[in-house]
């Protein structure tokens, strides 16, 4: 899109209003942007697709923070969802690192967002689509939004893409790249789903179950989805070593989830399967009589485009506990790559867990750099689509960082607009002494 293409869609839109932060998707980065950006005094519009913050925390029901640091503004989270008894952490010091890993339950995390948001004077725009850029003299200075009420305009000083997808940076012409280098390749998407209503008490035991399982690809029974990755593990519900039953749900390779055509069919393959396995098991297995999908299910995705900003984070950093004077988001989950290689995915082995991380007791940072698309002002990125590459993705892209990464990146906004400067002169040094060096300290072994 060239500047007067965007000019001329501009004068044909209503204008909605004009804001000094825009953030464009309330997923746990998007959140954590308009806190600190509204904290800090600035009228933030904060768009959303969806009816609720959280992005994939409530949208696909994941509860599980992993073991990294947030920020503050998730760690404030944290302690209201615990005065809630809506967290507890789980600690194992061999493989998270400390504190633990977090289980909090998704719909109260969602409120609470809800919750911190309108505190801090965050306004809302939901059920609307943040179409692309306006993008005037190389600087993005507003998004075309679109919802029930048609398209409009919103003005902004500053836009922070929490898309998750690059969505805004990639239609204002900001470079990106997708997926591993040599082969293009992305990690596994996801088909969440589950089955309620099984008396597990009845089922039959872990082999005679396998052998039913099995007996019902081979028949036709079930026609598992193309994409579907490991289809002896994960075609049924059930964890064919114990028979219990497993809500997670299904690893689909070969997706780009930013083409709705493979998307949508690989979501209705996965329906489709759903059902048919729902009738399996109450025909043929026993205590699965009444059972039902818990739910149609949920496509997910955790890579997409990755913007190239004026640092890339690498796999390489990650491992040698790099750090930077702008490195202001401290982090030190391993690289969970699902499929690095082909045909190797979780789960993972401890030791293999522990040879992909930081050394015990130290960590990496992301630089600010990260967050700055390269040939594009008026505009930041946080979430899991910064600049790095394909096996630091795997690490960077846990909720907590992701939320440690919007504070970053609504502070910084925050910042630019009051200097009325532009987001790529922002000092980065001194957004890692606020928000990492006055905030966190180095994870203790006590
Ligand atoms: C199957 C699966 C399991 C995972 N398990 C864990 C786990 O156990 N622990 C962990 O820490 N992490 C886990 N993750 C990773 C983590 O959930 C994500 O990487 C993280 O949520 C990314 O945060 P985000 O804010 O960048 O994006 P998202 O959470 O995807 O949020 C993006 C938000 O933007 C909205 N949006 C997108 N495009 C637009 C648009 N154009 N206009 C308006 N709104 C838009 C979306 O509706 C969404 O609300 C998992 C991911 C997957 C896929």
């Amino acid at each position: 899109m060239n500047d007067a293409q965007s000019v001329s869609v501009s004068e044909q839109v209503p204008v909605a209003g004009e804001w000094d932060v825009v953030v464009c998707g309330g997923g746990p980065a998007g959140a954590a942007a308009a806190i600190a950006a509204g904290r800090l005094g600035r009228r933030v519009l904060l768009i959303e697709m969806q009816g609720r913050l959280g992005g994939l925390i409530s949208n696909a029901n994941i509860g599980t923070f992993c073991d990294t640091p947030g920020g503050p503004i998730f760690d404030e989270l944290i302690g209201r969802l615990e005065a809630l008894g809506a967290a507890r952490v789980l600690r194992n010091l061999e493989r998270y690192y400390p504190p633990g890993r977090w289980r909090c339950h998704p719909g109260t995390t969602a409120t609470v967002l809800l919750e911190m948001a309108a505190a801090a004077n965050v306004e809302l725009m939901m059920m609307t689509v943040a179409e692309r850029a306006l993008v005037e003299d190389g600087a993005v200075s507003g998004v075309l939004v679109v919802n029930k009420a048609g398209r409009s305009l919103v003005r902004a000083r500053v836009v922070i893409d929490c898309t998750a997808d690059a969505d805004i940076a990639a239609g204002a012409g900001a470079p990106f790249v997708q997926g591993d280098p040599e082969d293009g390749r992305i990690q596994h998407c996801n088909f969440r789903w589950g089955v309620q209503g099984v008396q597990t008490e009845s089922l039959p035991p872990p082999e005679e179950l396998e052998a039913l399982c099995t007996e019902a690809v081979a028949s036709g029974a079930i026609r598992p989805p193309d994409a579907i990755f490991g289809v002896d593990r994960d075609c049924f519900p059930f964890s064919r070593a114990t028979g219990k039953l497993v809500l997670g749900g299904w690893e689909l390779q070969h997706v780009d989830p930013t083409d709705p055509r493979q998307t949508t069919e690989a979501t209705a393959q996965c329906q489709l399967a759903g059902l048919q396995i729902v009738r399996f098991l109450r025909e043929r297995v026993p205590g699965c009589a009444d059972c039902m999908m818990s739910s149609a299910g949920i496509f997910t995705t955790r890579e997409s485009r990755r913007i190239v900003g004026e640092y890339t984070v690498t796999g390489e950093d990650v491992l040698a506990g790099a750090k930077f004077d702008d490195g202001a988001v401290p982090a030190w989950f391993w690289l969970d790559l699902h499929d690095p290689e082909p045909g190797l995915s979780t789960p993972y082995t401890l030791e293999f867990v522990q040879e992909n991380r930081p050394k015990p007791g130290d960590w990496y940072e992301i630089p600010y750099r990260c967050q700055v698309p390269r040939e594009v002002d008026g505009l930041l990125v946080a979430g899991r689509c910064i600049s790095c590459d394909h096996p630091a993705q795997g690490s960077l892209r846990v909720i907590p960082t992701c939320m440690y990464l919007g504070e970053t990146a609504g502070t910084a906004a925050a910042w630019a607009v009051e200097a009325g400067v532009e987001p790529r002169e922002v000092d980065g040094i001194r957004l890692k002494r606020v928000l990492n060096e006055e905030y966190w300290r180095p994870p203790s072994y006590d």
